[in-house]
């Protein structure tokens, strides 16, 4: 018997399409989130972010931020019945007069990120991330003014900053939006979600700690792309990342295995490693790192029955530098297991050649225990390394920091092309805000040297990343057809592609 109330559940939760969607690998939901509406939406809902699958209305999947506000209502003693995960798709039926609380996660309302405004300065279009956030918001709007529903909207998850006034200089908040949470919430969602029902009111924006590692709820249900979190924050403090200044908090081997079980029971047998440095899993400090932590949690992951890909995220140049050859090439066992995924993949943040620059914008802790005169020769040392484990490396540049010269750009076009011959590519970025005030760089601050740099690694990633896409969607079990349709969509992306860049090399563009 369905468990769908007839008048609403009375707390609904949700997330714009770019986070919840039917990704079957996490590159998928990576090239959607980077991907603006010059291309197709119709192309990209088909290739890259069906709708999630649901049953009685409630998501199988969804992102890992929605899973942990939902076991942590029903840890504080809210009715399991009355809460529902559900895809924006199916948001008309499951809200009605008896739903009180809509609690929406984005990663990027309002198109801000690096990514986002990288794209969308040289592809134009809008990012997916804050239209389809749009999208949304315009559906819980309709719902509230032609039915008369009187639930508070909450947005939450990564990108919940971007919309409190004093961090986006807008004179109030976005309309179709009641309050804002940022930071992490499990120890605080019951308490406020209690005042909402009892229609006590709050200040726009809430910030919250987040609980101790070992509070976080696991996950009552399966995520989006298989995620599970690794370690939450940074703390190596570098001046244009957003999550710089959070210390890393480890998450409970228990509770991530616990995460993993969850989602193979679901069916989502490929899972995805989210945290800002995979080697760092388990240290006590940025300068250290506990390989036997990160052995021990992938060797309990491949215990678990059913599963097939791991992939991870990020992982840092000095981390790379402490683990031996052997472990790394251990750690590349591991995440493969048998599927026969031959691209590996890490997204390895070098930044920028100029280790002066790297350290005037706070990546002095990121790069030690290298100087900053040292760092071009490190992060190129510890990339190959990387390759030569197995790995793919995806390094990232980021262009426009503080300070940065026309010499700066040079050295790192020089790093990159010193590459070009090993398996890799290189994803430059503009320096997107991250606080009030700050303004990022655009598309049009590029100088000709920024456009040779984006060339020259735009000439090494077409060389690549058709071929990880492919294998990364094999590994994961994604049929020939699918795999076949993103490939014709990627070639058609990629002619497109070579025209912004020869308009950039030529001067005329973006
Ligand atoms: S090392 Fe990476 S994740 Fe950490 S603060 Fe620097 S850029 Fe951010």
């Amino acid at each position: 018997m369905s468990d769908r109330p007839k008048r609403g559940f009375t707390i609904v939760l949700t997330a714009d399409r770019s986070l919840m969607a039917g990704y079957r690998v996490l590159f998928e939901g990576m090239m959607l989130c980077s991907g603006t509406t010059a291309i197709s939406p119709s192309i990209a809902r088909a290739m890259l972010a069906p709708p999630v699958r649901s049953e009685s209305l409630r998501a199988i999947q969804a992102p890992m931020g929605l899973r942990r506000v939902e076991a942590a209502l029903a840890a504080g003693g809210f009715d399991p019945a009355e809460v529902a995960v559900v895809a924006p798709e199916n948001l008309s039926a499951a809200i009605g007069p008896d739903t009180r609380i809509v609690g929406v996660s984005s990663g990027d309302p309002l198109g801000l990120g690096m990514n986002s405004t990288t794209m969308a300065g040289l592809m134009g279009g809008e990012p997916y991330t804050s239209a389809w956030f749009r999208a949304l918001i315009g559906t819980l709007s309709g719902l509230k003014e032609a039915g008369g529903f009187k639930f508070e909207a909450v947005l939450g998850g990564p990108g919940a900053w971007q919309v409190v006034p004093e961090s986006n200089g807008a004179a109030s908040p976005i309309r179709g939006i009641d309050r804002a949470i940022v930071g992490y919430c499990e120890d605080r969602i019951c308490g406020l979600f209690r005042d909402i029902v009892r229609g006590i009111r709050g200040g726009f924006a809430v910030a919250c700690e987040g609980p101790a590692a070992d509070a976080i709820p696991p996950a009552r249900g399966a995520t989006t792309m298989g995620i599970v979190e690794t370690s939450r924050g940074c703390g190596l403090g570098c001046g244009f990342c957003a999550v710089g200044r959070a210390p890393m908090l480890h998450v409970p081997r228990a509770t991530i295995l616990a995460d993993v079980g969850v989602n193979v029971g679901a069916g989502v047998r490929n899972i995805s490693l989210a945290g800002e440095d995979l080697f760092r899993y388990g240290s006590r400090g940025a300068a250290d790192v506990r390989p036997a932590e990160v052995l021990g949690l992938l060797r309990g992951m491949r215990g678990v029955p059913g599963v097939r890909l791991i992939q991870a995220d990020h992982a840092n140049v000095s981390s790379i530098s402490r683990f031996s050859t052997d472990e790394l090439r251990e750690v590349r066992r591991l995440l493969a297991g048998d599927t026969g995924c031959g691209f590996v993949w890490l997204n390895v943040g070098v930044e920028t050649a100029a280790g002066e620059l790297l350290e005037a914008a706070g990546g002095g802790p990121k790069m030690r225990p290298f100087g900053a005169f040292e760092w071009a020769d490190a992060a190129r040392a510890q990339v190959v390394r990387l390759i030569e484990a197995g790995f793919f490396p995806l390094v990232s540049l980021v262009v426009g920091l503080p300070g940065e010269e026309e010499g700066h750009v040079r050295r790192t076009i020089e790093w990159v092309e010193g590459l070009r011959r090993h398996r890799l590519a290189v994803f430059p970025m503009f320096r997107a805000p991250i606080r009030a005030g700050d303004r990022g760089f655009s598309a049009g601050d590029m100088t000709e040297r920024h456009r040779e740099l984006f060339a020259k690694c735009y000439e090494i990633n077409f060389r690549w990343i058709p071929q990880l896409a492919a294998d990364n969607q094999a590994a994961a079990g994604v049929g020939r057809l699918r795999r076949a349709m993103l490939q014709a969509a990627g070639r058609f992306g990629m002619l497109r592609w070579r025209r912004i860049l020869r308009r950039l090399a030529g001067g005329t563009g973006p």
